[in-house]
């Protein structure tokens, strides 16, 4: 198997899950006790919130243990608009935002709030003057993603951070794709909110943070036990969080070495196929993109019947993101970029690793040059398009 979809999920690092283990039999006590089983496994809570906190330059009470990326979105979305409905009612996010970010907007859109869903440019990218624009009087939060999980785009944070400080309206990021491996630090970014999950970043499943900077006074998301500092009150998944922290650690100890390979074989692969492919269409911002995010469209074809033919080949890759190939539409960050549904049709995302190899990509750019071949000779689609093409 040739497993190029990391923007979906992960392998959890053996190291990771070497340390969760004794939190399932041995060390299972619950946190919240006072004998010895109980703080020991307090304690490793703590050592975990320490080590994330430490990795954002943010303190440890600022980080709440949550179900993973869709619910730290959940909670700071909706959380911002209840905490300061009495501020306002307006926000700020764009097109391309992860459905745990959309779709909680538009609950609030339902709920009375005005959302504004800021444009991108055909890289992907949103424009500060666009944002700065957007402000009003009773904007209470701007929710831009750190990095685009389809098309691997890395939006201008800092400056978004700066202008947010400047107007006194708090600044949420979705840092799913980008926690771990990039380089991040809430206070230089001037980021209020950040949302993380643990399986993208060779952590377990069903695990993530929120970091919330402690001058922002957000709600209970669950009432009842005191464990988050009494705002997301359950039993702490222990061996998730002692395996997330674990990966987090390991991305942080070796976030250069993997950078250079995965930036490498990026290139390599962009390279092939764009060379080697007629009509291969790259998607996102050149430069300012995730290391290991390839993203290309193939004019004609239908993304899902490269997919089901690269699967056969034990080839793991998407089109669009996992959601919307479920709902069998265009991807609306594509359609955002100002793509025509046909290309969005027929785009291709690789999400590389450190762990990939250049022979696995070689096999995997003969598997994808003879698939698109084969469906372009079946297709009518590819014959218009080649037509609109000599029309000019
Ligand atoms: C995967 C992802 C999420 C959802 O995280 P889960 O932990 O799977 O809930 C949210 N935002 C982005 C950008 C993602 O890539």
């Amino acid at each position: 198997m040739i497993y190029l979809d990391h923007a979906a999920t992960t392998a959890v690092a053996p190291q990771a899950l070497e340390e969760m283990l004794p939190y399932f039999c041995g060390q299972y006590g619950n946190p919240s006790t006072m004998y010895s089983l109980g703080t020991g496994s307090k304690k490793a809570v703590n050592e975990a919130k320490r080590r994330l906190a430490g990795m954002l330059g943010a303190e440890m009470e600022e980080i709440y243990f949550t179900s993973g990326g869709t619910e730290s979105d959940n909670w700071a979305i909706r959380g911002v608009a209840e905490g300061y409905a009495h501020k306002g009612r307006h926000i700020i996010t764009t097109r391309i935002e992860h459905h745990g970010v959309l779709h909680p907007c538009e609950y609030l859109e339902k709920q009375g709030y005005r959302v504004t869903y800021l444009p991108v440019d055909s890289g992907g990218m949103i424009s500060t003057e666009d944002l700065e624009a957007a402000i009003c009087p009773d904007t209470i939060l701007i929710s831009v993603m750190f990095a685009n999980n389809e098309v691997g785009t890395i939006q201008p944070i800092k400056e978004i951070g700066a202008l947010a400080r400047e107007k006194g309206i708090l600044f949420h990021t979705d840092a799913v794709q980008a926690f771990g491996h990039l380089d991040i630090n809430v206070q230089e970014l001037g980021i209020d909110l950040l949302s993380a999950s643990g399986h993208k970043i060779n952590g377990p499943k069903g695990i993530g943070f929120l970091y919330v900077n402690k001058t922002v006074k957000l709600p209970a998301l669950l009432r009842g036990g005191a464990q988050e500092r009494g705002l997301r009150a359950g039993t702490e998944n222990v061996p998730g969080i002692v395996g997330m922290a674990v990966a987090a650690g390991l991305w942080q100890d070796n976030r250069k070495k993997r950078q250079e390979h995965e930036k490498e074989l990026q290139e390599y692969l962009f390279r092939r196929l764009t060379e080697e492919i007629p009509h291969c269409l790259v998607n996102g911002d050149r430069c300012r993109r995730l290391p290991g995010n390839v993203h290309v469209s193939f004019p004609g074809i239908e993304g899902e019947s490269l997919l089901i033919m690269l699967d056969m080949k034990g080839i793991c890759a998407s089109s669009g993101s996992a959601c919307t190939t479920g709902a069998r539409k265009p991807s609306h960050v594509l359609l955002a970029m100002g793509l025509t549904e046909q290309e969005a049709r027929g785009s291709l995302r690789l999400t590389l690793s450190w762990e990939n190899t250049r022979e696995e990509l070689d096999e995997a750019v003969e598997a994808i040059k003879e698939i698109v071949g084969r469906l372009r000779t079946m297709s009518p689609d590819y014959s218009c398009y080649m037509k609109s093409l000599e029309k000019g």
